[in-house]
């Protein structure tokens, strides 16, 4: 696990500026919620840490490592989105092990991925794959497809698939926002869970202020690509750093 820190960040797509040197710091095992209204930059700037896009201007570390010129895969940072992404012809057991596996054949020499996994590589996938499952509650859909399982189960074993390589860092793109109501409040508290659980350095993204209030050690409020306030949620809802603030975050007056 480790810190995440933007230094200066500056994102340009021709001349529109998305991202205006952001300076933010993120510690080892925090859950950081960064929120602000559509179109403020929220996705961008995770898609600047995971590697998707790259920086204008400025620079990411990961611990001690800068890695913004560094390709997605060897980042060790993993991202959940809105959409479910799951290989549709797998089982949930196989979308889960499919990026265990796919670590083992890079960790080895370059030829691994010809080799069979062996029983011990076997065990040490299964293992993993029965505990990430459990800590979901999902243990009992390990062999259905994707399309035999309901929005929020779908949601859950994206989650599962992303977290069971222990990335150092855990990036989470509006993850609940095709989920009703009911289903959003209980995956919400299981994230909060599971975060606390895996001690892994997370950012998560809303647009919703009740997902901000509730699940981050602190809040990042964004607004047309800069930053307005960090802080605490109390500290947010009690000393807003500014009208747009208080208005978004619907502080008493
Ligand atoms: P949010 O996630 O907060 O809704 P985004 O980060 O998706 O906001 O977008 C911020 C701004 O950047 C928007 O104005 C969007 O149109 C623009 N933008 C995002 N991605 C691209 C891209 N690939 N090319 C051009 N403009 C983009
Ligand atoms: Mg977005």
């Amino acid at each position: 696990m480790a810190p995440v820190r933007l230094c200066s960040v500056t994102k340009k797509f021709a001349e529109n500026t998305v991202l205006r040197e952001i300076d933010l710091e993120v510690a080892d095992r925090e859950f950081l919620v960064l929120v602000g209204p559509s179109g403020c930059g929220k996705s961008t700037l995770l898609r600047l840490i995971a590697g998707l896009e790259e920086v204008t201007d400025g620079s990411i570390y990961l611990g001690d490592r800068q890695i913004n010129h560094l390709p997605p895969k060897v980042r060790d940072i993993a991202m959940v989105f809105q959409s479910y992404a799951l290989y549709p012809h797998m089982t949930v057991y196989n979308n889960i092990a499919f990026g265990l596996r796919r670590q083992r054949s890079r960790n080895l020499s370059p030829l691994a991925w010809l080799s069979p996994t062996s029983k011990k590589q076997k065990s040490e996938i299964d293992q993993r794959v029965q505990q990430v499952a459990e800590s979901l509650q999902i243990s009992h859909l390990l062999s259905r497809k994707p399309k035999e399982l309901s929005g929020g189960q779908k949601q859950r074993v994206a989650l599962g698939r992303a977290i069971a390589r222990n990335p150092q860092v855990f990036l989470m793109d509006e993850p609940l926002s095709n989920l009703d109501a009911q289903l959003r409040s209980d995956t919400r508290s299981q994230i909060v869970q599971l975060q606390k659980q895996l001690q892994v350095t997370t950012i998560y993204v809303t647009h919703d202020q009740v997902e901000a209030m509730t699940m981050g050690d602190r809040i990042v409020v964004l607004n047309k690509g800069d930053i307005q306030q960090v802080d605490t949620p109390l500290n947010i809802y009690r000393k807003p750093a500014n009208v747009f603030v208080a208005g978004f975050m619907g502080s008493p007056p």
